[in-house]
Formats: C-alpha cells, sequence, structure tokens
C-alpha cells in the first residue's frame, strides 16, 4: 500500500464496474486517486458502495496499460509503436483498401459498455456515417440484448420499468436467475432491507443463491428449476394466475391488448405446474405457491438477471415476465415492474445509443425512413435501411471470407464471447483488426493495430445504469495516452473522409439530445445542476422520469406476447451428463482486466468448479481437486469445490477467470430472436485429474 497522503482536490464521477451506477467523490492528491468515497447524494447508491468501486481503481495506473498506439503488418510481427498520425492514418488506410477489394460492407465495428454513451455514439456514428454501412453492434448482444428485444415487444421500451427506490415499496419481491449480492451489491442491500421489513421473496434459480437465506432474510420460495426451462416455469406461473382468477380483469381490460388470445394459450393444460413439474423440476405445489403469493402482492416486483437472457429461449422469457406482471397488474407504480439488473456499467447506455445493426440511438428501426432522415439530414450522408451484421454473423462472415476487418471498443471478444475456438479462427481470418483498449488483451493477440484507451478516470462524459438514470463520468486526470477515445475514432472517420468533429463531449451529448426524442431534455449542464436523470428526460419530463408505463404503455397499450416453451438444443447425454451454469462473483469483474490488476482486491489465480457432493463422489473427486471440465466443444481444468448449494446434475463456474475461462466449453447456441449465446446451458462431463 502506498501512502499518498492527504488529499487536496475531489471529482464527483460515477463507478466503471456493474449496472448499480454508484456515485464517488474521487478525492485526489496531484493526478493520483488516494480515495474513492461513495457520494451520499449519489441517485443509486445514497452514499453506499461495494469493495469494487471503493477500492478497485489501481488498474488504472498499472503498469500493463499500454499507452502508446502501435502497429504490424501480420499477427505474427512484433508491435511496432508509432505517432497517433501514423495509427489513425493505417485504420483509414486500409478500412478503404478493404473496402475497394471487398465492398462496403467488409468492415464493421464493436461499441462498448464499458465506455460512456458519448463514445459509444461516435462509434456507430463512425460505422453508418464512415463506413457507409449499419455493421455495428455492442457487448450488450452476448448480455441483456433479450432484454431489449422483449421488453419492446411488450410494453416498447427496451429498459426496466423502476427507480431502484421502488423495491421499498413491494411487498412480494421475485428474483429470477440474478444474483444480486454477488453482482449488484449495493442494490442488493435496499433489496435486503425491505425484505427484512417483512417483504416476501421468490427466487427462481437452480442454484442455491446468498439470497435464499442469509441474515434475517429467507425466501418464501425457491424454485430451483433446470437450466434451460426458465419459459416453462413463467407459464406455469402465469397459468396458475389465469385459471386460479388472479388476474387483474381491470388493469388488462383498460390497459392491455392481446390478452384473450393469450388467455386461451396459458390456461391449455400443457401449461399447467403439474404439466411442467418433470421439464422444470419444481413440484407443482410449490409454483401454485409461488404463483399465488406474486399474485396477490399488492405490489410484486420481478427482478433478473443473466440467468434469464442468455439461453435460447432469453427473448421469450422476457416476454414471459411481461406477460405475468401485466396479468397481475404490477405496471406503472411503485414497487411493481420488470426489473433487468444490468451487468457492466454502460450497457443500458451502449443500447440506447444506437449500437444494433437494426437500431438507431432510441431503439428506433433502420427501417423507418423517417428516422433515418433526421440522421441523414444531419450527418449528411445517407444511412442504410438493412440492418447490418450482429456479433455472431461478423464472425461466420469473417471465416466465409465476406468480412474483413472490424474495430472492437473495449470489449475482449476473444475471451468474453462463447465458443472461443470459434472466435478465434474468426478473428485470425480477418484482414485487419483493430483493438481500442486500456490493455493488451486477448483480442489484441489477433489485432494489426493498437489504440490505447482511457479509463474511468479519463473520461468526460455519461453512463446509464440499470434503471436508466445517466450520470456523470467526470475525468480526474487528462488522457494517459494524450488523446481522448472519442477523438481517435472522430479522427479515423474524418481520414477516411468523412467530417466528424467535436470540441467536447459535451457537443455530442446535445446532438445526441437533438436527434432522440428520449433524450430532448438531457444536457451536461442539467446533470451537473440536478446530478442525474432517468430517461425518458425531455420536454413531458425535464427531470426525468423514475417510473415508466404509468398511464400507458410506452407502445399505448402493453402487449400480451405468447411464450410456446421449446426446449433447449443442449441436452446432458451419456457423454456429457452434467449441465454448467455460469455467474459471477462479488470481488471479480468479467474476465479480470480491471480486477487483476488492482492491488486492492484479493485475485484469485484460478476459478473453481462447484459441484454437488453426489456428483463428486460418484466421480472420486475431493474438495480441492483438479478435475477437467469439457464438452463437445471444448475443454479446460479447474479446481472442485464441493457445494449443495448446487442441485444434482448442476456444476457452476463464474465467467471471470482469463485462464481457466468457462467460454472454450460454451456452444454456438444462442436466443431465437438476437442471438444472446446461451452460457447458461452446457452439456459437460467433469473427471477427476489429481487430488491435492
Ligand atoms: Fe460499483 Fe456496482 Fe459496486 Fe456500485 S455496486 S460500487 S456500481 S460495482
Amino acid at each position: 500500500v502506498v501512502d499518498l497522503g492527504m488529499p487536496n482536490r475531489t471529482v464527483l464521477t460515477t463507478c466503471a464496474y456493474c449496472g448499480v451506477g454508484c456515485s464517488f467523490k474521487a478525492e485526489l492528491r496531484g493526478d493520483e486517486v488516494v480515495r474513492m468515497v461513495p457520494y451520499k447524494d449519489g441517485g443509486a447508491n445514497e452514499g453506499h458502495s461495494c469493495v469494487k468501486g471503493r477500492f478497485a481503481f489501481g488498474y488504472a495506473s498499472h503498469p500493463d496499460r499500454q499507452l502508446n498506439p502501435m502497429v504490424r503488418d501480420t499477427i505474427a510481427d512484433e508491435w511496432r509503436e508509432v505517432s497517433w498520425e501514423e495509427a489513425i492514418s493505417t485504420v483509414a488506410t486500409r478500412m478503404r483498401d478493404i473496402q475497394e477489394r471487398h465492398g462496403t460492407g467488409a468492415i464493421g465495428g464493436i461499441t462498448s459498455s464499458r465506455c460512456t454513451d458519448e463514445e459509444v455514439y461516435v462509434v456507430q456514428k463512425m460505422v453508418r456515417a464512415a463506413f457507409g454501412n449499419n455493421n455495428v453492434d455492442t457487448c450488450a448482444r452476448v448480455c441483456h440484448s433479450p432484454t431489449g428485444y422483449g421488453l419492446k415487444q411488450t410494453f416498447g421500451t427496451s429498459a426496466g420499468t423502476q427507480d431502484f427506490k421502488s423495491v421499498a415499496e413491494s411487498d412480494v419481491i421475485m428474483v429470477i436467475g440474478a444474483n444480486p449480492t454477488d453482482a449488484h451489491p449495493v442494490f442488493a442491500s435496499r433489496m435486503k432491507r425491505r425484505l427484512r421489513e417483512g417483504a416476501k421473496l421468490i427466487v427462481i434459480d437452480p442454484r442455491r443463491i446468498d439470497l435464499v437465506r442469509s441474515p434475517h432474510v429467507e425466501a418464501q420460495h425457491h424454485l430451483t428449476l433446470a437450466p434451460g426451462t426458465n419459459v416453462a416455469i413463467v407459464n406455469a406461473l402465469a397459468h396458475v394466475v389465469v385459471t386460479e382468477g388472479l388476474v387483474a380483469e381491470d388493469f388488462v381490460a383498460d390497459r392491455c391488448e392481446d390478452f384473450d388470445e393469450w388467455r386461451e394459450f396459458i390456461a391449455r393444460p400443457e401449461n399447467s405446474p403439474e404439466a411442467l413439474a418433470e421439464v422444470t423440476g419444481v413440484p407443482a405445489a410449490e409454483v401454485r405457491a409461488a404463483a399465488r403469493l406474486y399474485a396477490a402482492g399488492p405490489n410484486s416486483a420481478i427482478y433478473y438477471g443473466l440467468g434469464v437472457t442468455e439461453h435460447s429461449q432469453g427473448s421469450t422469457m422476457v416476454m414471459g415476465m411481461a406477460n405475468l406482471a401485466m396479468a397481475t397488474g404490477n405496471v406503472g407504480r411503485d414497487g411493481v415492474g420488470v426489473n433487468p439488473l444490468r451487468g457492466q456499467n454502460n450497457v443500458q447506455g451502449s443500447c440506447d445509443m444506437g449500437s444494433f445493426p437494426h437500431e438507431l440511438p432510441g431503439y428506433r428501426h433502420v427501417a423507418d425512413e423517417n428516422v433515418r432522415d433526421i440522421y441523414e439530414k444531419l450527418w449528411g450522408t445517407p444511412i442504410l435501411p438493412e440492418p447490418g451484421l450482429r456479433i455472431p454473423n461478423m464472425f461466420d462472415a469473417a471465416i466465409d471470407g465476406s468480412f474483413r476487418a472490424l474495430f472492437v471498443q473495449g470489449e475482449d471478444i476473444a475471451q468474453s464471447d462463447p465458443n472461443t475456438q470459434h472466435v478465434h479462427k474468426a478473428l485470425e481470418s480477418l484482414e485487419l483488426v483493430v483493438v481500442q483498449d486500456l490493455f493488451l488483451n486477448e483480442t489484441a493477440k489477433f489485432a494489426h493495430v493498437f489504440l490505447p484507451g482511457t479509463s474511468f478516470l479519463e473520461k468526460d462524459g455519461t453512463f446509464i445504469n440499470a434503471e436508466r438514470r445517466i450520470n456523470r463520468v467526470r475525468p480526474v486526470m487528462r488522457p494517459k495516452t494524450g488523446k481522448h477515445e472519442w477523438e481517435i475514432v472522430c479522427e479515423i472517420a474524418q481520414a477516411m473522409g468523412y467530417p466528424m468533429t467535436y470540441e467536447n463531449t459535451s457537443q455530442i451529448m446535445d446532438e445526441i439530445a437533438l436527434t432522440t426524442p428520449t433524450f430532448s431534455g438531457v444536457s451536461f449542464e442539467l446533470l451537473d445542476r440536478v446530478g442525474s436523470v432517468q430517461w425518458p428526460c425531455n420536454e413531458n419530463a425535464p427531470l426525468g422520469t423514475p417510473i415508466m408505463h404509468e398511464e400507458t404503455f410506452v407502445r399505448g397499450k402493453g402487449r400480451f406476447m405468447p411464450t410456446v416453451y421449446v426446449p433447449t438444443k443442449e441436452r446432458s447425454t451419456r457423454k456429457f451428463p452434467l449441465i454448467l451454469t455460469t455467474g459471477r462473483i462479488l470481488s471479480q469483474y468479467n474476465v479480470g482486466a480491471q480486477t487483476r490488476r488492482t492491488a486492492n482486491v484479493a485475485w484469485h489465480p484460478e476459478d473453481v468448479l462447484e459441484i454437488h457432493p453426489h456428483d463428486a463422489e460418484v466421480r472420486g473427486i475431493t474438495e480441492g481437486a483438479m478435475v477437467s471440465l469439457a464438452s463437445r466443444v471444448g475443454q479446460t481444468s479447474l479446481r472442485a469445490k464441493l457445494s449443495d448449494r448446487m442441485p444434482v446434475g448442476v456444476v457452476y463456474t463464474t465467467f471471470h477467470h482469463p485462464v481457466t475461462g468457462a467460454n472454450v466449453v460454451t456452444t454456438e447456441h444462442s436466443d431465437w430472436a438476437t442471438n444472446c449465446p446461451e452460457y447458461k446451458v452446457t452439456a459437460v462431463q467433469v473427471g477427476l485429474l489429481s487430488v491435492t
């Protein structure tokens, strides 16, 4: 620990880890952060924080940071440090050359949920205006893209319904496929406070997460469903609501549409808890009791995470939860709603900023001529009406040779995307890979140009948290690299012949506000004056919107959607008899780029595989033994941890570890609507390697 002495200035900014979006006062001495002090007036955290936001900022000055741009001709060559001018010119020249040889659509970009709204906005603008196509996607593709799809279909907009404070008014809290105490600790504290006051808790998760039983908190129902059967469970819950007369008839009649068709579908015998018990593994009586508790409320809220979205039916499940909330009248007031707990700091914002290949900022389809017209006039260039490539399509097209160059902003796709071997093959197939990141990550091993990025301590802009709260990110120091990321992107666009300049990020936000109705009232001046606001923030809601769909849904009427349960193709077999599911732990973060480069947080040098004692015993596996974990696509090894938190037949590890990374075994299966990978269900075999 280095004693930096007393701080001599403070800067109010936002945590760069999870989607809670806690506000902190960075206390500095010179350019060194002495302390991160949680801000008592922070809209999301009200003075609270977790270990990551409070202590894990040392990575920003870690010697691993590469501060100069670098280029090389092939990935077999040594890197060569170059000037910014040469790096930018190299990117622009090679991108243009590839387009001349392979067509306009042969290049594309990926934006990052780690970056600010302003940084993301300029990348999608560069792709659309300078690259001339819609080949832009975001790392939300692999986490919450089903949230975007499912909530838009049912409610009309791709975002959670509530502010965090709302949970204090909940009588029943249903947590599905989320582990808030590890992944969203500050929000989990709010939730636990309400549970200690007497709110009832329903947890739907194969694994016994801490929330099920912790000091002074005990779930009334823990539905330990088989991985991959979420839709069956939500249909069974809704079946009970419909067939036992628990529907909020007035709410449904006044506020919703397509209910009668849905009622007919969900009331069918095949959707009953009894019929589905064999599929889900959950006794029908448990499902019936949980459904009655949720419907009785009176204020019942659903909170969910990647355990909902990262499935082949992720989008269907999101719509199933929305159906359940509408059927019971649990939308549009305090204490209710359907709420995605976003993983990364700016998942919400990166999606809001038009990072999807089919949507411009504000979730407006590229096929909409009126929307395209707004941007075409302002940007002075045509925008294609056809959606571009999603990330998995980019990988496939790279392997078949039609996609040749990729710009990757702040995402380590070589580690974090599923079926690592396939991703590596795609990256090796590309003529040009440009990586913009803090560190020479795994993806940079396949790169030809490395553009050093900035940490949150150098950024100037906004992050948007899971409750749609737009928080200011203020720089505590100048970029260590000499350039902001948005400046680099603008200069690449310029070098490719498209004029793109801003004096500062406030101007970028002004352009976002000018073109996006849900942001039309947002400016840095407003955020600096009032602290933060939740979108929509416009003439109808000048100080933002804590709770959505209060009078009407964004799409007018809430729409019931059919949610037919379709089993995943990923089944356990004689060769691969167990199911692997993955998740987060508190002290580490994603692939560890930040947390393993921070002295304040204990980095675990290896990951563990949680396995039920019965499954361990039949394989001769004891606590701490090294085991192999193999699926039909790959294999890794890690240490066993015997745990009765796991049901028999299911094993668990994190997706945090760069060496024992679970993604060498995860498969190509993905959500039918969005291609979000099915990380949560992989058939595996586990075998003893050695006993320690
Ligand atoms: Fe940061 Fe999330 Fe922890 Fe808050 S809860 S300090 S946003 S990691």
